[in-house]
């Protein structure tokens, strides 16, 4: 007797193989029979008759941290066929990190993680402990932030770690890695990621090297020098002999854009010959969204946010920061590559600057009377940095490319702000994949858009039980018409519920029936 059978669907396993028809039997959460399954009972039979049947979509770069202790959390995500979420990227992790640096730590990761949830745990195995009790409706998976480790060991200071404070990094990678985090982050575009050289970098992640943990990268520079950080990253993995998943893959900027992208896929196709562990991963959108301080130069950002605001004040500061923005070519100099009008400012949390919420920086500099450097200065120090911006940053042949290479996986990189604008991929990431590149461009076939969202991004974390539809699977499966799938959402009205997914089981049990909320609520803490 199995607890459920999807009965008659046409089958996409995760894997690249053309569609089968078949029923998929479930027991204990487990996928546990395949084929004609008449014979068999069941606790409830789920036609799929005219439907796909394929593996939840995984998302493994998602800041929801602590949005996933919001209560709505799981419904945005279900509708648009998340059944497993990971955290932790770009170098900022909600854990571990402990009392020294809190402060400093948890402004520096406000703004990508947000401000709303007290959770606020000193260790991996707590973060996890708190998602399990939490009982979310969707499975929750953690990578530990290098950024958090180091500042936790040495605070914001640039330059390299003494010997006291590398041995403090590396017992803090271990023991998240052994509570439970599934790989590392980097967030070498920012503090205090940036502060490691090449050979740091190698030495502060030593406790990987010959493992099957990867290492997830937010580059050095994702602009006009991304050829030469995704050849840093390279370096790394070979000389630490470890896997490597390089995070949100493009190329910043109106003169990078269709020149470096062509290149650089063909670097990552020659070092995986070659036998190196490399992937990558990438969202469908030409814009971004991220921390507006991160249109600075990285050295200003030395000390953590409350220092930067105090030093905003300063007019040989500002003065310093003027002459970067219009010069500096060995940082994201964003302004200098995309050009202030493709900056949006899209949350903030002062009440006196609402008017300027969802503007293009030169109409909100225009209505302050001041030109674009000042006008941003001033609303970063107003708002003690916490601001976030949509960002015009890639172009959509470099997407394609990248969309088309073979070892992608899809990731929304989507964030949770409590207020202002959100980026529609929070909403609609995953079933654009299918409307956009599959039904409307035929970029791809279904089974290579479902394999990018489920079997790729198992594999990049080495979740083995994930993203497939074979025996011993977990059953996390979605039943759907592709024809059905709608991005609902749009720059202009991004909180709009994807529509077109039908049914979504987590740990074989329903969350999503028909499109209504069971009230099920069987996601864990993923693990290996
Ligand atoms: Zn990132």
């Amino acid at each position: 007797m199995l607890d459920r059978i999807i009965r008659g669907g046409t089958v996409l396993d995760g894997g690249l193989g053309a569609a089968r028809q078949m029923d998929v039997g479930i027991r204990n959460g487990k996928i546990v029979a395949l084929g004609d399954l008449h014979e068999t009972e069941a606790g409830e039979i789920l036609d799929a008759s005219t439907r796909t049947v394929c593996p939840g979509f995984l998302d493994i770069h998602r800041h929801a941290d602590l949005a996933v202790f919001r209560p709505e959390f799981g419904e945005l995500e279900l509708r648009q066929g998340l059944t497993t979420i990971v955290n932790g990227n770009c170098g900022m992790s909600a854990a571990p990190f402990g009392p020294a640096h809190r402060t400093e730590i948890l402004s520096y990761l406000s703004p990508v993680i947000g401000t709303d949830a007290p959770v606020c745990p000193d260790s991996m195995a707590d973060y996890l402990d708190a998602v399990n009790a939490r009982q979310p409706r969707i499975n929750v998976g953690m990578l530990a932030g290098s950024g958090v480790i180091r500042a936790d060991a040495a605070g914001f200071a640039a330059g390299p770690l003494s010997a006291e404070q590398l041995r403090n990094v590396h017992k803090g990678i271990e023991t998240a890695l052994a509570d439970g985090a599934l790989g590392i982050s980097l967030g070498l575009g920012y503090a205090p990621d940036c502060f490691y050289d090449t050979k740091g970098l190698i030495e502060a992640l030593a406790p990987l090297r010959n493992g099957s943990v990867p290492i997830a990268v937010h580059m050095r520079d994702e602009g006009t020098n991304v050829d030469r950080s995704v050849s840093e990253m390279l370096t790394v993995a070979r000389a630490l002999n470890c896997p490597l998943e390089l995070s949100h893959l493009k190329a910043i900027g109106t003169e990078n854009w269709r020149r470096k992208i062509p290149a650089v896929l063909e670097v990552l196709a020659r070092s995986r010959r070659e036998g190196l562990r490399v992937r990558w991963d990438a969202y469908p959108y030409t814009a971004g969204s991220t921390q507006l301080l991160h249109v600075l130069p990285p050295e200003v950002l030395e000390g953590g946010t409350e220092v930067l605001t105090r030093r905003l004040f300063d007019p040989t500061v500002r003065d310093h920061i003027r002459k970067r923005l219009a010069e500096g070519e060995d940082y994201n100099n964003i302004s200098k590559l995309v050009g202030w009008e493709n900056i949006i400012v899209s949350s903030l949390r002062q009440p006196e600057n609402r008017d300027v919420l969802g503007l293009r920086i030169p109409e909100a500099a225009a209505l302050r009377g001041q030109d674009e450097v000042d006008f941003t200065l001033d609303l970063l120090r107003s708002e003690h940095c916490i601001v976030t911006m949509i960002d015009y940053i890639t172009c959509e042949e470099d997407i394609q490319a990248i969309l088309r290479s073979d070892m992608v996986s899809l990731i929304s990189d989507a964030t949770y702000p409590s207020t202002g604008q959100p980026h529609p991929r929070l909403y609609g990431n995953f079933v654009r994949m299918i409307e956009r590149y599959v039904n409307q461009l035929k970029l791809l076939t279904l089974p290579e858009a479902v394999h990018k969202m489920t079997r790729s991004p198992a594999d990049a974390l080495g979740l083995k039980r994930k993203g497939r539809i074979e025996i011993g699977a977990d059953a996390d499966l979605l039943i759907f018409d592709p024809a059905d799938l709608h991005e609902a959402g749009s720059f202009e009205h991004p909180a709009r519920f994807a529509t077109g997914i039908e049914t979504v089981l987590v740990a074989g049990v329903p969350v999503l029936k028909n499109g209504i909320l069971t009230g099920a609520a069987p996601g864990r803490a993923a693990s290996r």
